[in-house]
């Protein structure tokens, strides 16, 4: 008898898109030896992790070495006081959760991806288009049908609900990546009410809360009236704490999220004690030192680095006349490409004649042809440099 793989892996198209990136930079670089290449296509934080978490990193490392304070396995769904944070956090932006809505994880992407176990394989997934490229390899891999929903300058890359939509689960990122767009509360109404009238559910990535800069957009979408009844929200110390290389997240799903019946809290928490034994103590004890008054002030000052950035970017693009959208909510700018030029074109020429790394929209899905995405991860006076240099491009 054969064991069938899961077919589903030749829907995956190889992505060259990092790897030829750096790819043709080194051999610009060969070529051109001592030149200054401004790298504005990180999506990775720069700076390190601040001075209230690494302290309690260290507590945590040294009650691990005492036979008094040891901890060995600890609650699968996340450990009580940081459950009691986050849902503390909430508070920030006025919105009150049970500490057991909310899931401690190893990171955003490994919700994205888990998160489907909750749901029919035969429910097709919305994706907006251009998008992380996370939402469709996890629903390629599930089994998903999977609809694309474009979006382009004309809705500022935030579509809504299109006459006679269908889709059991949506994805909406917001402030989105590439994009760095961001949906106001009015536009995130339209889409709580559309799920709550069809029984869709959305899946709200919100692994750029903390970038939201703008009162008229929200932080959590449970800030938006009936989000808790048809929303699961998914977030990350990632960029918010500089965790990228430490690993936490966490995804909150409602008690009052309920389909046929079922109730999706309870099912994540029975997924959870079945699949995980949770995420490493010393992290959860370092994430915990996030939410405290002094740790999320040390995590704005990082923020504000980024956005100052961004800022520089956004004065040299409306200089140099360029259309662009993201920067205010976002590290993202992203930018159309000039002369309808395609992407792959434009970080040629950006590269060769400029010496500035952008990466092109297109790896981001064919609504990103005409787009490259910049951010503002980068040095401070790389940027300014760059955006020196970008003047003269548009
Ligand atoms: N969601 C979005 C929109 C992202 O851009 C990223 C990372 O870049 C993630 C999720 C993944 O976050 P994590 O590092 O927590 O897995």
């Amino acid at each position: 008898m054969m064991s069938n793989p899961n077919f589903h892996y030749r829907e995956f198209k190889d992505s060259y898109l990092f790897s030829t990136i750096y790819r043709r930079t080194e051999e610009y670089l060969a070529a051109h030896p001592g030149a200054h290449v401004l790298n504005l296509g990180v999506g990775d934080v720069s700076l390190p992790i601040s001075r209230s978490v690494i302290q309690a990193l260290h507590a945590a490392v040294d009650e691990q070495a005492d036979k008094r304070t040891f901890h060995g396995y600890l609650p699968e769904c996340g450990l009580p006081d940081l459950r009691k944070a986050i849902a503390g956090h909430y508070e920030r932006y006025g919105v009150s959760l049970a500490p057991e809505e909310v899931f401690v994880s190893s990171g955003a992407i490994d919700d994205i991806a888990d998160i489907l176990a909750l749901f029919d394989r035969e429910g097709s997934a919305l994706v907006p288009e251009p998008t992380y490229p996370a939402y469709v390899e996890s629903n390629l891999i599930a089994g998903h049908p999977i609809k694309y929903m474009e979006s382009g300058k004309e809705d500022r890359f935030l579509p809504l609900p299109a006459p006679g939509l269908q889709a059991d689960l949506i994805y909406l990122c917001s402030p989105g990546n590439p994009t760095g767009a961001a949906y106001d509360r009015e536009a995130l109404k339209t889409w709580v009410d559309f799920a709550n009238r069809t029984g869709a559910v959305i899946l709200f990535d919100a692994a750029y809360e903390i970038f939201v800069s703008e009162p008229c957009v929200p932080h959590s979408i449970y800030e938006i009236e009936g989000a808790g009844s048809c929303a699961i929200e998914i977030c990350s110390l990632s960029k918010t704490a500089g965790f990228t290389g430490m690993r936490l997240g966490y995804t909150i799903v409602p008690k009052d999220l309920t389909r046929e019946g079922m109730n999706f809290n309870a099912m994540w928490t029975r997924d959870r004690t079945s699949k995980t034994n949770g995420v490493s103590y010393i992290l959860q004890k370092g994430a915990e030192a996030v939410f405290t008054e002094q740790g999320w002030k040390e995590c704005l000052e990082n923020i504000e680095a980024y956005h100052r950035n961004a800022r520089v970017l956004m004065e040299a693009l409306d200089e140099a006349g360029a259309w662009y959208c993201g920067g205010k909510n976002s590290p993202y700018v992203w930018v159309q490409c000039p002369d309808g030029m395609d992407s792959w074109t434009f970080f040629d020429r950006l590269l060769n004649e400029y010496q500035i790394v952008g990466v092109p929209g297109e790896g981001f899905g064919k609504c990103g042809r005409e787009y490259i995405r910049f951010s503002s991860f980068g040095d401070p006076e790389n940027t300014r440099e760059a955006a020196r240099r970008l003047k003269k491009v548009f």
